[in-house]
């Protein structure tokens, strides 16, 4: 990240875009009170006992208060607060604390000393756990607050809309944010899938995470915050900033307006499918603009049971997803369980390095019932669902031998076999694997993760887990080129997909269908509504040219007639 004078005035800071969209208004940014000193004098052994009590009614209180947010708060910004609110009444936490103030440590630096050490043990759990230290936080400066007798910190509130600005903002501070007060969201740090992003992508608010000169920015300048491409400029003269944003208004009236099938503006046919992971999300995309199912995620099913689901129980839930879409077509994943989504009786319990593990095809290749099971339960609800174009891909697939063992299982069984290109493996012998199967789709979430060396869920790596990444889009055109080469259709389905300005270049590239959240193909089909296949093709070649994955979006939107 690096920021830039253009002249006196005028101040760029870049960051990784996550939500598009650009704003122009004041920057304020999140205050956090300063921590209270880190030791205090030992209380008097009497006092100890009141102390416990006071930490108890203030963590009660916190976790009452994020609990009511959530019973007002809808889907994601519910789930973030209840699940911040249960950290307040952790009861490990809780515990440490308690030993502490037992000793003599008073309860707010006893609250302090405990949440440090669960944030070293989060950060060194890796992964989702670590993403919740900024949860774990941001608990601990409320409860302190309430010790103190002061308000709950919180975010700016204004008479007039605002761009934010933070660090990395907690969930409680973000859930039932208003779009029209809160204009743009930008924070230093983060990533594609922390809080941040997860409710800025709800709320529609455009987002830019990693942002780390985002300090150059004082309180109050009216900052362009363009999170099509990742900028935040301060100085740019106010007429021309409205005209920007009233340009980005006539944008998101086109993708209200948008409907399916997916097109480039000179009428070249792309297939934009969804990605679910159960009956519901099935049916609110079959509501929606997609044309069907480009991955159906199973692993819902497995993950809250003890046991394996029995066969008639996993047709019964696949059928539900098939039937939403009678006449399309659904891809269906089978079983990615490890690293990131542990299932009890299926993965190892202790590994050192769980995304480079026993995950995805590995887990069933040790445990082929597990697959054989529920490859038979996809053929059955498949028999149920004749009209349904059922497509199955196996995930995390390395090696050929791999690939032939699962593409076998699926034909012994009629069903169309593919494989997720996920690691770089897999790319490095992409003829050889193509042959071996009838379709394969890329996982850009991992191809990403393996390719670049960074974990998908660090909030420090967001650069580096970017699938602008020019070594990331090199490997996709080679699976590409592949894919038409030897007339095997090749798609993505990882959040790549998701992104307009990319979906382009994807199609551009000879990627034959873009999977995504089913509320992200309005703004991915009108895009594309927008612009010639000619134009997509000028953009795949264009970022091969590129250095970086800011240089790649700057030249993929030239050769679109963006820029
Ligand atoms: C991916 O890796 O891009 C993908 C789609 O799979 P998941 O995100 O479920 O790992
Ligand atoms: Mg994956």
């Amino acid at each position: 990240m690096s920021s830039e004078a253009i002249n006196q005035e005028q101040v760029v800071v870049h960051g990784t875009p996550v939500v598009a969209g650009i704003a122009y208004a004041p920057a304020a940014w999140t205050q956090r009170p300063p921590l209270p000193p880190a030791s205090a004098p030992d209380l008097p052994e009497d006092e100890r006992e009141a102390e416990i009590e006071a930490f108890d009614r203030a963590a009660a209180a916190v976790a009452e208060r994020l609990l009511q947010r959530a019973e007002a708060a809808e889907e994601h910004a519910a789930e973030v607060l209840t699940m911040t609110a249960g950290l307040a009444k952790d009861k490990g936490w809780r515990r440490e604390i308690v030993k502490a103030i037992k000793t003599g440590v008073p309860a707010i630096q006893a609250t302090m000393a405990a949440t440090e050490k669960f944030v070293l043990l989060f950060e060194k759990a890796g992964g989702l756990m670590a993403e919740r230290t900024t949860d774990l936080r941001d608990v601990r400066d409320r409860v302190i607050a309430r010790l103190q007798g002061n308000p709950e910190p919180g975010i700016p509130v204004r008479d007039h809309p605002i761009v934010l600005l933070g660090d990395d903002l907690s969930p409680a501070d973000t859930a039932g944010l208003d779009r029209n007060d809160y204009v743009a969201i930008v924070t230093q740090g983060g990533g594609p899938t922390s809080h941040t992003s997860i409710i800025a992508r709800q709320l529609g608010i455009p987002c830019i995470v990693a942002a780390r000169e985002l300090e150059l920015i004082p309180e109050g300048a009216e900052v362009l915050v363009d999170a099509s491409v990742g900028t935040v400029t301060m100085g740019v003269p106010a007429a021309e900033a409205e005209r920007l944003v009233a340009e980005d208004s006539a944008r998101l009236e086109l993708v209200r307006a948008w409907r399916g099938p997916g097109q480039t503006q000179d009428g070249v046919p792309v297939q934009l499918l969804a990605n679910v992971q159960d009956g519901p999300t099935a049916r609110t995309a079959a509501d929606g603009q997609a044309e069907g199912i480009g991955l159906f995620r199973t692993e819902l099913l497995f993950l809250d049971t003890a046991t394996e689901p029995s066969v008639a129980e996993q047709a019964g839930s696949y059928g539900e997803v098939f039937s939403a879409f009678p006449e399309g077509k659904v891809v269906v994943r089978t079983l990615d369980a490890g690293s990131d989504k542990p299932v009890p009786f299926a993965t190892l319990a202790e590994e050192a390095n769980p995304a480079l593990g026993v995950r995805g095809i590995r887990v069933t290749g040790h445990n082929p019932e597990l697959l054989t099971h529920q490859l038979d339960a996809i053929a059955e609800a498949s028999k149920k669902n004749p009209g349904t174009d059922v497509w199955v891909m196996a995930p995390m697939i390395s090696t050929v031998p791999e690939a032939k063992w699962f593409a076998g299982l699926c034909r012994e069984r009629g069903l169309k076999a593919g494989i997720m290109i996920e690691v770089p493996a897999a790319v490095i012998l992409i003829d050889r694997f193509i042959e071996v199967v009838d379709f394969v789709s890329i996982g850009t979430n991992d191809l990403t993760q393996y390719t670049m060396a960074a974990d998908r869920m660090s909030p420090h790596l967001a650069e580096y887990t970017d699938p602008w990444q020019p070594a990331v889009l090199e490997l996709i055109q080679w699976t590409a080129d592949s894919g038409r080469q030897h007339d095997v259709p090749a798609g993505v389905c990882g959040e790549a997909a998701a992104d307009p300005l990319l979906a382009c270049v994807l199609i551009g590239m000879g990627i034959t269908s873009l999977s995504m959240a089913s509320s992200a193909v309005p703004a991915v089909g009108a895009q594309l509504s927008q612009v010639t296949f000619a134009q997509c093709q000028a953009a795949a070649e264009a970022v091969r040219e590129a250095e970086d994955s800011g240089q790649a979006r700057a030249l993929a939107r030239q050769a679109l007639g963006l820029a």
